[in-house]
């Protein structure tokens, strides 16, 4: 249901809007697990996270009357701003659905990126049945953050540049929420080297895709406030994708702390120069924490840099 051709297929689109986000060898890292490990920095990714290279190839392959109608999400974040993007990008119209509870800030920033934001009662439920009648009525697509299988393809485009920045990869370290994200990164890094494992970081506060892992199906987790906020959420009871793909490709996952997020933001700035937001600064917590020692060398992906820059300047302004 993923394959690597569509991976393939998908760079050839998402290459062309994007760049090409450097990989450096941390040398602090390395001296820290024993290991060579790699630093992918797609926190330097336009728009400031991964999430625009889904959302391209999603808009490429609709049809011509799914473009002439549009694409509906309901993100607040990454998604709604990669999305909006990519939508401008190609001239397609996008509506963002969000609650009247959002911040001004971020609907703003929505705004900013060429997207028509539409505020709809208190809460997400509420805007999630604006964006279900835009699609059922207006001919609308709706796009999921991560069970769509051309957003995981284009998510996937990551993993076929880490292979040919690190050929002699051994481990990849990926954040992980609804899974759109690693699904396309394990499929691609797999294909090039099936003796390649990729293990799944997430936050220990409600870890969605966890939990239904370890109980053999989707379920429910209470979501819970947590510095990474790009990966609190639901996985969705009704998951198409990322549920069995994860199962199939992720060969482990691990959980790390508040304090262990903290403690990597602090770490990215002050040891590697790189500002990262709570969840682009997890697969480095988990390598710092040892929650999973690679015996070969490692990546580790930082995957978005969109954070509060106040709330920021007091993490790094924190003595370790
Ligand atoms: C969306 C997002 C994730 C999680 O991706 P999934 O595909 O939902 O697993 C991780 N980090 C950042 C910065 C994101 O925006």
């Amino acid at each position: 249901m993923l394959l690597f051709e569509d991976i393939v297929r998908a760079e050839k689109i998402v290459s062309k809007h994007i760049i090409t986000t450097p990989v450096v060898h941390s040398k602090a890292l390395s001296e820290a697990v024993g290991q060579h490990i790699y630093l992918k920095l797609e926190n330097q990714q336009i728009t400031g996270s991964f999430k625009i290279r889904g959302a391209i190839n999603a808009i490429s392959n609709l049809n011509p009357a799914q473009k002439k109608a549009g694409v509906v999400a309901l993100s607040t974040g990454n998604h709604g701003r990669g999305l909006a993007f990519a939508a401008n990008l190609m001239k397609i119209k996008c509506i963002i659905c969000m609650s009247e509870l959002v911040p001004k800030n971020k609907i703003e920033g929505i705004k900013a990126l060429g997207a028509e934001v539409r505020l709809i009662g208190a809460n997400q439920d509420e805007a999630q049945l604006e964006a279900d009648r835009l699609t059922t009525e207006e001919g609308m697509t709706y796009v999921s953050p991560f069970d769509n299988i051309d957003v995981i393809a284009g998510q996937g485009t990551l993993g076929l540049e880490i292979y040919r920045q690190i050929p002699e990869l051994t481990f990849a370290f990926v954040p992980l929420s609804g899974g759109g994200l690693i699904c396309g990164v394990a499929r691609a890094l797999k294909s090039l080297n099936r003796n390649l494992k990729v293990i799944g970081v997430s936050m220990d506060r409600g870890a969605a895709m966890y939990e239904s892992q370890k109980a053999g199906k989707p379920i429910f987790v209470r979501e819970e406030e947590s510095l990474a906020d790009a990966l609190t959420g639901g996985i969705g009871l009704d998951n198409k994708y990322t549920f069995q793909l994860t199962k199939k490709l992720v060969d482990e996952i691990v959980l790390v702390s508040e304090k262990e997020i903290a403690d990597g933001i602090h770490y990215a700035y002050w040891q590697e120069s790189q500002i990262v937001e709570g969840a682009g600064a997890v697969a480095i917590a988990s390598l710092l924490n040892k929650k999973f020692k690679p015996n070969g060398p490692s990546v580790a992906l930082m995957c978005g840099r969109n954070i509060n820059m106040e709330k920021h300047f007091s993490l790094i302004s924190l003595k370790s």
